[in-house]
């Protein structure tokens, strides 16, 4: 096999590790269709996000939320996962890896087939909404439906109480066993691996700094500069599914 010399180090790391931490965000899913948010062309240089205090406060804000989800949803549900997703789910049936900790609300770890126990989804996930008040589930394509009669934001059929995508938005409390099972996994590894993300949004960015403190290498595969670069132990600036793929031999 011809690998390249920086694929290479990243197989002989994963080699040499006995417990492998890997930290996904959206660069990860763009291989899969999914824009990210700060690339150029990512979402945010169209639309600023709705955060959760004015998500809270008016019927209109809530009103737009529902809106811009049922615009965009149709690219996450067709996506399918990639071959950067594969190389992680191999890693994770290969117990070199225990857990992803993801900033992904796509829920397309779950789809390459790591089990659910073995996700760890600091932001939430997407595809279903769930009632801010006593947790109801609700299916996105249900609301979809209602949502289309008289463009009305979902309230609970259970309590009344607000239903909203079952995502963190900016300003909204973290979820607290995601984060300490994080913690947890980050703390367990001696090789932590950063797939596709920014490192600007905290507290998720902590992990890699948590993780490097703690004694464990660190690696980073994204296409742009990060501020962690410089903490690094390797820095691989191809696209995820082309250098993962390879280091771990997946299509
Ligand atoms: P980000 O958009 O801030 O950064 C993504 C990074 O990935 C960029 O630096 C980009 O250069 C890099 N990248 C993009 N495609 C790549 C590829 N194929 N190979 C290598 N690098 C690539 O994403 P973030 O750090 O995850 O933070 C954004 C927040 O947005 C997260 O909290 C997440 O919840 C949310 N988000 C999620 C999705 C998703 O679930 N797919 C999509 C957009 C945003
Ligand atoms: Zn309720």
């Amino acid at each position: 096999m011809n690998l390249d010399r920086d694929t290479a180090a990243l197989r002989r790391m994963i080699a040499q590790a006995r417990r492998v931490a890997i930290f996904t965000g959206a660069g990860i899913s763009t291989e899969s269709g999914i824009p990210d948010f700060r690339s150029p062309d990512g979402i945010w240089t169209r639309l600023a996000p709705i955060d959760f205090a004015a998500f809270l406060a008016s019927e209109e804000a809530r009103r737009e939320a529902w809106r811009r989800k049922f615009a965009s949803d149709g690219v996450i549900r067709t996506a399918r996962p990639n071959r950067g997703h594969r190389a992680v789910a191999e890693l994770v049936r290969r117990d070199k890896a225990a857990a992803v900790i993801t900033q992904n609300i796509d829920g397309l770890h779950q789809a390459s087939g790591i089990p659910e126990a073995q996700i760890i989804e600091l932001h939430g996930n997407t595809t279903y909404a769930l009632c801010l008040d006593c947790a109801a589930r609700y299916e996105i394509d249900d609301l979809r439906r209602a949502f289309a009669r008289d463009e009305a934001p979902p309230r609970c059929a259970e309590c009344r109480g607000i239903v909203k995508t079952a995502t963190i938005s900016f300003g909204q409390p973290m979820p607290g066993e995601a984060m300490r099972r994080a913690e947890i996994e980050t703390r367990a590894a001696d090789l932590f691996v950063v797939l596709g993300s920014s490192l600007v949004v905290y507290p998720a960015a902590g992990f890699p700094e948590l993780a490097k403190r703690n004694g464990a290498a660190l690696a980073i595969i994204n296409r742009e500069a990060t501020p962690l670069d410089g903490l690094a132990d390797l820095v691989l600036r191809g696209s995820i599914g082309e250098t993962l793929g390879a280091a771990v031999d997946i299509d």
